[in-house]
């Protein structure tokens, strides 16, 4: 399998008068070609920020990379000037975002926006990319493309602007799709709809899919591996089944246990208790310890490392990591 993105020790944080946040700390992994990889986390967990800074979006400053490497087919886009980001973004990595209001452009025919990255970086001819235009509306299921092609985003739907958007960013056929909260808008049958159309869409193109939600409940049909952030870092990462069947992180498990179940009648979702940590000053030691029932000693003040639990399966955790002294594994915490 083609690896496609490499991030490697990627740290970001933002200036304020209170000092810098270090809202991405040292954050690892991989996408392969034609694979789907969930990033997991509550807001302000870092993974928004990390989806950015693969296209090179933060603002700098107040925005500045601090650490690591992002290796696209081989080179660091970290290293490019912001003329060579232009031909990346948009034709080999796009994205598309919760609200497709605020990236398309609302004086502008859904059909002229299509155009344009195809005029521009596909040299097509207006007749072509038109033809193309229509061609990519059908594709994401747009109804009645020929009509809705002429039309203004303010004249479609909510779920037909997401497929608008969706169009728009594959036009290209770009090698890297991100995806930062793409159903977080939408009522629940058009989430469903959306999230099944990325994913006919990454069998039929071969683009790979960075699909970043709070929700793990939209990763299980979608995702081929999952990501879970925490406080500016991956606390764990494995394979949806790892994940789901075989999670090892505590926080991972308070994700599990927030999700709606069908067989519960009162459909209280059970919060995880607390909130996450400062990134002004982040704890030194593990950033889920203050919200961890199984917190020990050494969770505050030692940083965890890695234990790899299969050649997919990562998880940063003490509870795994036999030096820790006395620890006591939970039986499962999981039921
Ligand atoms: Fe909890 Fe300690 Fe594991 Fe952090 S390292 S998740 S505080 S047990
Ligand atoms: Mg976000």
């Amino acid at each position: 399998m083609k690896k496609l993105l490499d991030v490697n020790h990627l740290s970001v944080s933002f200036t304020t008068f209170g000092g810098d946040v270090k809202a991405v700390r040292d954050v690892n992994f991989t996408l392969n070609e034609k694979e789907t990889l969930a990033i997991v986390g509550e807001s302000g967990s870092g993974k928004s920020v990390t989806a950015q800074s693969l296209m090179r979006l933060v603002q700098m400053p107040p925005g500045k990379f601090t650490d690591g490497t992002i290796e696209f087919n081989g080179e660091d886009l970290i290293q490019k000037s912001e003329k060579q980001m232009e031909s990346v973004r948009g034709q080999e990595i796009s994205m598309i975002f919760q609200d497709p209001m605020t990236s398309l452009n609302p004086i502008m025919t859904v059909g002229k926006q299509i155009s344009e990255s195809l005029i521009k970086h596909q040299n097509m001819s207006k007749k072509q990319a038109h033809k193309r235009g229509i061609e990519l509306l059908k594709l994401v299921g747009l109804p009645n493309a020929e009509a809705r092609i002429n039309q203004y985003p303010h004249e479609y739907s909510g779920g037909m602007r997401q497929r608008a958007m969706i169009a728009i960013a594959l036009a290209c056929t770009p090698e890297v799709l991100i995806a930062d909260e793409p159903t977080t808008a939408l009522d629940v049958t058009i989430q469903a709809q959306i999230l099944s159309l990325m994913d006919d869409l990454k069998k039929q193109m071969g683009t790979a899919i960075i699909l970043i939600t709070h929700d793990l409940g939209v990763v299980a049909n979608s995702a081929n591996r999952v990501a879970v952030m925490y406080g500016g870092k991956i606390v764990e990462t494995g394979s949806v089944d790892e994940i789901f069947y075989n999670a090892r992180h505590p926080y991972t498990w308070g994700l599990l246990e927030s999700m709606p179940k069908l067989e519960d009648d009162n459909k209280e979702l059970h919060a995880i208790p607390g909130s996450p940590p400062d990134l002004l000053d982040p704890p030194k030691g593990c950033p889920f310890a203050a919200r961890c029932p199984y917190a020990m000693k050494v969770c505050k003040n030692h940083m965890p490392e890695y234990t790899e639990l299969s050649d997919t399966q990562k998880t940063a955790c003490w509870l795994l990591d036999e030096r820790a002294p006395d620890v006591e594994p939970p039986e499962s915490a999981v039921a």
